[in-house]
């Protein structure tokens, strides 16, 4: 029968209809198929091919061909479907993996209906089948994620954004604060942040980000028991199921909080006392200056030294010296306010904030109480110790606003304390300032002056007038400023002592001195002794002897030719140490003489102890040797005791002829002084020698 127009019309349309379902299927990547239950044939779309991954030219669709791909597992279940839908009519939704012919797996779900002809006899089976294999993908990626939130030990919340209701909450969450999840979700975020307030709420909302970025906050949550830890917090916005939320991701970081806490505690305070240390202390004072400035309230700054405390440490040792430090530092504690802040500086030294003083009279009375409370005996181990302090006092805001400064004049007001018999406090006034001052800018200049080795060596000879010659010389170091000309070594060796440069200097003086006697020697004159003041900083230095010794050895200079000075005073601070460390001296051949004897309060048997070969008498005693009966016999004492302990014997300071006559009279024999040589340069010295040659020579 041959096709009317109208047949054709219909034919175009039922062809673009076809097309379209072709697009369709192919953009859904759905297909559809049927299966003529009574041929068993089967009819398959293009699209169907496509999903099943087969070949439209070679392969003939048909049940088998599905179940032949279907897994293992699948097949008899599809089987099983299939029947039912024939025999029950109703056909759901199935679920399978197909294994396509390039044996990738595919998901797929097939939707089939059952078509029944007149006599309800089945006759076809129509459906789709739909391959959702990303989409299954997708599914099992948000299954573990879902699975990895569920149970990390992180804790996580959504937050309904209106509410602050907990919309969903992990184990993590509930392990934490001890709740059940069903207990958290009647719950809103105020329950378990009890430090939080609608406040802060409003201000978290205003800052977190919408974006991709998260807010980071730390809070504090509260356990089911009340007890609380320190949360580490991430806020991220996000839709969850369509409700606009909060989502936080929260670390417990209590541990972190305490190691953080023993961190910031180790860098701020004193490990031996556990007082602040220098850097909190120089914090409260700021914030102390701040606060007093703006409430117009007074402080004191006490800065606490005790008095000899390095004997004890060198002595007895850093233990027992440590203890005592922290015996210190409970007496201190108690002699002061709670709110006082108490701090150690380092080795000896403690400082104290008295804040908010009303009445002046308050200072002196706590003062007196500290050096009360430390001069208390104190027991360590087998040793009784009696240890005093001395105060030094700057005030706020009388004395300075500067935190730095009130520091800089409390510790120059202790040394006047010290310098004062120590056992005492001093407040600091402007005058000890213009002295620090000067004595800082002679610090500053003296480390040049060693840099640049500005020290003139000076000599001055000893004379013997027995034998009518010069027996030796002692070395006299003279600063030559730049500016200020010749300072003589009163100016500057005091500081110098004091700062621990004394021991470059008198190695600078070491070396030229050596070096000046050898080339004396090389011109044929005879120098004698050459005697050297040892600063006791010198002798104490670990590496004194070897730098002695190598220097000796590198300009030849024969140990017998040196002599070194100690005062009597310096070695009668330490006897012990200083019997020890001259020992060794002596045992290389130097000889060792007692500076300034008579000053120094010797007891004899220390001085039979200690490896001597001469004694000074003092210039003091040389003096008024004539005009003072007292100092005299001194003198006499002391040239008998000389004699007694086999010592040489020399008389320093000797001006007038009636001195010499004096001392001569009573058995000294060696003289230094104005009345035979002042100190001369070492060129004028050359001369003097010469010239004592010369005469010699005649
Ligand atoms: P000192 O060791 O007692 O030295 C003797 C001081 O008395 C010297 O003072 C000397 O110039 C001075 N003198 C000598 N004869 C007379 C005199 O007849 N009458 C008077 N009034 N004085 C006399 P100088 O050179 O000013 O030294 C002072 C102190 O400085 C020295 O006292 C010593 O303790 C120290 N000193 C000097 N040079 C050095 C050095 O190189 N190293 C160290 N560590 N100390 C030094
Ligand atoms: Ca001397
Ligand atoms: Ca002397």
């Amino acid at each position: 029968m041959p096709f009317t127009q109208v047949d054709t019309l219909l034919l175009e349309e039922y062809k673009a209809k076809i097309e379209t379902y072709k697009h369709l299927e192919s953009i859904a990547n759905i297909s559809s198929w049927e299966v003529d239950l009574i041929t068993n044939k089967s009819i398959w779309s293009d699209q169907s091919y496509e999903i099943y991954g087969l070949d439209k030219e070679t392969t003939q669709p048909s049940l088998d061909i599905f179940y032949k791909h279907l897994v293992k597992e699948d097949l008899q279940r599809a089987k099983d479907v299939l029947a039912d839908a024939i025999t029950s009519g109703k056909a759901d939704s199935f679920e399978c993996t197909f294994q396509d012919e390039q044996g990738q797996l595919k998901n797929l779900v097939l939707n089939a209906k059952v078509i029944f002809d007149e006599d309800n006899t089945p006759v076809k089976l129509i459906g789709t089948t739909q391959d959702i294999t990303t989409l299954k993908q997708l599914e099992n990626k948000a299954k573990s994620l879902s699975t990895i939130m569920q149970n990390t030990q992180n804790e996580i919340y959504i937050i309904e954004a209106s509410s602050l209701k907990y919309l969903y909450v992990n184990n993590g969450a509930c392990e934490a604060l001890g709740y059940t999840s069903d207990e958290l979700l009647s719950m809103n975020i105020f329950d378990i942040n009890p430090y939080l307030t609608k406040e802060h709420v409003f201000e978290f909302k205003k800052a977190t980000p919408s974006d991709d970025d998260s807010l980071v906050i730390r809070t504090i949550h509260k356990r089911k028991d009340a007890s609380e830890y320190h949360v580490h917090s991430h806020i991220h916005k996000i839709n969850y199921q369509d409700t606009a939320t909060y989502v936080i991701f929260g670390t417990d970081v209590t541990i972190q909080k305490e190691l953080e806490k023993r961190l910031e505690h180790q860098a701020t305070h004193d490990a031996l006392t556990s007082l602040p240390n220098r850097f909190l202390f120089h914090d409260r004072l700021a914030q102390l200056i701040k606060t007093s400035q703006r409430d117009s309230q007074k402080f004191a700054l006490l800065f606490i030294d005790l008095d000899k405390f390095k004997i004890i440490n060198d002595s007895l040792g850093h233990a027992i010296g440590d203890e005592v430090l922290r015996e210190i530092a409970l007496r201190l504690r108690k002699s002061i306010r709670g709110s006082d802040t108490l701090a150690r500086l380092g080795g000896d030294e403690f400082t104290v904030i008295l804040g908010n003083i009303k009445e002046n009279a308050i200072i002196p009375k706590i003062c007196k109480k500290i050096i009360f409370e430390i001069k208390k005996p104190i027991v360590v181990g087998e040793h009784t110790l009696h240890i005093s302090s001395s105060i030094g006092i700057s005030k706020y805001p009388k004395d300075s606003c500067v935190d730095a400064e009130l520091i800089q004049y409390a510790d120059v007001a202790m040394y006047h304390a010290k310098e004062d018999g120590r056992d005492t406090y001093k407040y600091f006034n402007q005058m000890m300032s213009q002295e620090a001052n000067e004595k800082a800018l002679l610090d500053s200049s003296l480390r040049v002056a060693i840099k640049e080795e500005q020290f003139e060596v000076y000599f001055q000879p000893q004379y013997n007038l027995c034998k009518g010659c010069v027996t030796g010389m002692e070395a006299l170091v003279r600063w030559q400023h730049p500016t200020r000309g010749l300072i003589p070594p009163a100016e500057f060796i005091p500081i110098a002592e004091e700062n621990g440069l004394i021991v470059e200097i008198d190695r600078i003086v070491m070396r030229r001195a050596m070096k000046q006697f050898l080339e004396w020697h090389q011109a044929g004159l005879n120098p004698g002794i050459l005697a050297l003041n040892l600063a006791m900083k010198q002798l104490n230095a670990d590496d004194f002897i070897e730098v002695l010794t190598r220097t000796m050895f590198e300009l030849d200079f024969q140990s017998q030719w040196l002599e070194l000075e100690v005062t009597e005073s310096q070695v009668m601070k330490n006897p012990e140490s200083s019997i020890k460390k001259l020992k060794r001296l002596s045992s290389l051949g130097v000889g060792i003489a007692i500076d300034d004897f008579g000053t120094g309060y010797s007891s004899l048997a220390y001085l039979k102890k200690l490896p001597l070969n001469k004694l000074k008498i003092d210039q003091s005693f040389v003096k008024d040797v004539v005009t003072s009966e007292e100092d005299g016999a001194i003198v006499k004492a002391i040239i008998a005791l000389a004699k007694s302990l086999n010592l040489n014997i020399i008389a320093e300071g000797v001006e007038e002829e009636c001195q010499k006559q004096f001392l001569q009279t009573n058995h000294c024999d060696n003289f230094q002084g104005y009345l035979f040589a002042k100190p001369l340069p070492p060129q004028k010295m050359t001369e003097t020698l010469q010239e004592l040659k010369d005469k010699n020579d005649v």
